[in-house]
């Protein structure tokens, strides 16, 4: 526990200038941005690019909707991994805008309809993000899996050709393994080989050599609070430069603590 709180602080250290740098760049912060039950997405929320990966690599469905730079690395990754012979990677579920993810998480909730609502709520939440949470409403998160598994999304997916490959390299194009199975009492999701989250090659690149899920990459930085990333595009100089400021001291406080 010392040992990696020493390469946290370490590390912060030593990224945290760079980070910085980076991470106020409104492109990048887009792409970091944290989605859980306590950092919703609006009701509405819908990335402005999208592109259909079904196109270009191999799905279980026609369309697969993806934010149009994530979905771009997406294919490339997928084109590295069939040239190092793995090919039987299919992309399952990408964008899911509100309503369906309403679907879906109102059916969980209905599994669960001998509990009380609140304890329905809360179990069906670990398996299924509730509207809003769910990082598919970004476009920034796909769901795959493999023919070794019937192309299901399944805790044995972590035992196909693939998910060894997506280990060793998801990260060179800019995605995670956003809920690993050692990290679920910081997610609060289940463990989920299948689902990769683009955050940009540069933080994921870190997040996989500090070990950090994406709730505790902010922690570590410690900006979670001040990086409200506005979606809108008139409010976004003024909150930019907000964020900025509000950031910069943020940071500061922080490296000053060593
Ligand atoms: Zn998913």
């Amino acid at each position: 526990m010392y040992k990696r709180i020493c390469l946290i602080f370490l590390s912060a250290l030593f990224f945290g200038n760079v980070i910085y740098a980076r991470i106020v760049n409104q492109d990048e912060a887009y792409y970091l941005r944290l989605i859980n039950q306590n950092n919703p997405l609006p009701d509405n929320y819908e990335p402005e690019n999208m592109i259909n990966i079904a196109l270009y690599v191999r799905s279980t469905r026609s369309e697969i909707w993806m934010e149009e730079r994530a979905g771009r690395s997406f294919i490339e990754m997928v084109n590295s991994m069939v040239l190092d012979g793995v090919e039987d990677m299919a992309a399952v579920s990408g964008f899911r805008d509100f309503s369906h993810q309403t679907t879906l998480f109102n059916r969980q909730v209905a599994r669960h309809s001998y509990l009380s609502s609140e304890e329905a709520f809360r179990r069906a939440a670990m398996v299924v993000a509730p509207p809003g949470a769910s990082e598919h409403q970004s476009g920034l998160a796909i769901d795959v899996s493999s023919s070794q598994v019937s192309f299901a999304l399944s805790q044995r997916f972590e035992n196909t050709d693939a998910f060894t490959w997506l280990l060793e390299n998801a990260h060179k194009y800019g995605f995670i393994i956003r809920y690993p199975r050692d990290k679920t009492y910081i997610t609060g999701i289940v463990y989920e080989p299948w689902h990769l989250r683009y955050v940009g090659v540069f933080h994921a690149e870190r997040m996989v050599e500090l070990g950090l899920v994406l709730e505790e990459y902010w922690e570590t930085l410690e900006i979670s609070s001040t990086l409200a990333i506005t979606t809108t595009i008139e409010s976004e100089n003024r909150a930019e430069e907000e964020n900025r400021d509000g950031l910069a001291e943020r940071i500061r406080r922080f490296l000053s603590r060593f």
